[in-house]
């Protein structure tokens, strides 16, 4: 079947509406009605093919909330009326030391992400949430707590999850230190759960604008970055640092305010390398940690924490007619914090 959704059709042209194949619901799928999909920064590195494996047309968006309205007979953990999400993957080969560990996110064997892959035949490209429906199978869909705003919840999928997974992994606890470098869709969220983890929280951010944001949001301290020597008075201050910037920048001003045994932790995705001057690591004996989403099982306890601590996206609402202006201002950095598609209108 088709249906109604919005497509990129080359690099360089505006999405626009495209009728979405989705396969018919097999045994253990679930087929979903959405109702709202945030706007990742990651969408639009792939609508415009900035990781070179955009094949087109091509559909962003995993940030998917939704009613499930149809399962397949073998599906035991969703009904017909759940709000649900979906989010940076639809499958995972499930036999591989990742996949059995529940971090599928890993996946060695033939991750499935929820854009820019194959669906199992291998030649069907995966689309992604800027659509009235989408069919996925059961074990990669999310239970939405009842108390979150549906809307505001959805950039919990990619943005909150990104965020939670490394932040959990090492450990961030009560009373140490994190600096959260850009205030985007990631990093606003980072700034959250890393405080709800009883974490001190510092950003570093170019926005003059976002600096009356920060504290609202859980940050006890806010440092403009593009003023010269800004980062001086905080050298050896963190424990961590998560970088969450989409382009291009140096790493070596925020490595050197990390303390001794210090982790910059990246989550941010620009397309080319980022340079790391090697003193910036060897002295201090820090280091440098990439994360990637995180497993279905993570996910959910991610949502549970949200649910348990009230923590959603702060979001614009959108109809699909704006999104290409969307895309234009979250690369002007004018977003506070997540642009959220309402996709009953497309
Ligand atoms: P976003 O909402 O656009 O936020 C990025 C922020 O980075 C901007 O708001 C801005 O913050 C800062 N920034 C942007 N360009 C900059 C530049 N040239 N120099 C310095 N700072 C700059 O993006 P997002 O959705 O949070 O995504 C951020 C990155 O994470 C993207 O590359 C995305 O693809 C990636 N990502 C990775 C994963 C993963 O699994 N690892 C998952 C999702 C997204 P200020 O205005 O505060 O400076
Ligand atoms: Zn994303
Ligand atoms: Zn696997």
């Amino acid at each position: 079947m088709n249906v109604r959704g919005y497509a990129a059709r080359s690099s360089d042209s505006p999405l626009a509406p495209w009728g979405v194949y989705r396969r018919d619901p097999g045994e253990r799928d679930v087929r979903i009605q959405i109702q709202h999909c945030g706007i990742c920064h990651s969408d639009i590195h792939f609508a415009r093919n900035e990781w070179h494996f955009t094949t087109y047309p091509a559909v962003p968006g995993h940030e998917i909330i939704g009613k499930v309205i149809q399962v397949g007979s073998g599906v035991t953990r969703h009904r017909a009326g759940d709000l649900v999400g979906v989010g940076c993957f639809v499958n995972s080969c499930r036999s591989c030391v990742s996949c059995k560990e529940g971090q599928e996110n890993f996946c060695e064997g033939g991750l499935r992400m929820t854009f820019g892959s194959f669906e199992a035949d291998g030649k069907t490209p995966t689309y992604g949430g800027y659509a009235t429906e989408i069919v996925v199978d059961e074990h990669f869909v999310l239970k939405i707590p009842k108390t979150l705003d549906p809307a505001a919840a959805a950039p919990l999928l990619c943005a909150g999850i990104t965020t939670y997974s490394p932040l959990k992994y090492v450990g961030l606890s009560e009373g140490q230190k994190i600096a959260v470098v850009g205030l985007g869709g990631l990093g606003h969220m980072a700034v959250k759960l890393a405080a709800s983890f009883g974490a001190e929280v510092t950003v570093l951010s170019r926005s003059s604008s976002k600096q009356g944001d920060a504290e609202r949001l859980g940050a006890t301290d806010f440092v403009l970055t593009r003023n010269e020597g800004a980062l001086r008075p905080l050298a050896g201050r963190f424990d961590f640092i998560l970088d969450t910037i989409s382009a291009a920048h140096d790493i070596n001003g925020p490595l050197g305010c990390l303390k001794r045994d210090g982790t910059l932790i990246l989550v941010g995705a620009p397309a080319d390398p980022l340079p790391v001057a090697a003193f910036r690591l060897l002295g201090r004996r820090r280091s440098i940690l990439g994360s990637n989403t995180g497993g279905i099982r993570e996910t959910q306890e991610m949502l549970d924490h949200c649910g348990a601590h009230g923590i959603t996206s702060d979001i614009e609402r959108i109809v699909p007619d704006q999104i290409n202006e969307a895309y234009e201002r979250t690369l002007q950095s004018d977003v506070k914090y997540r642009f959220v598609i309402d996709c009953t209108k497309f």
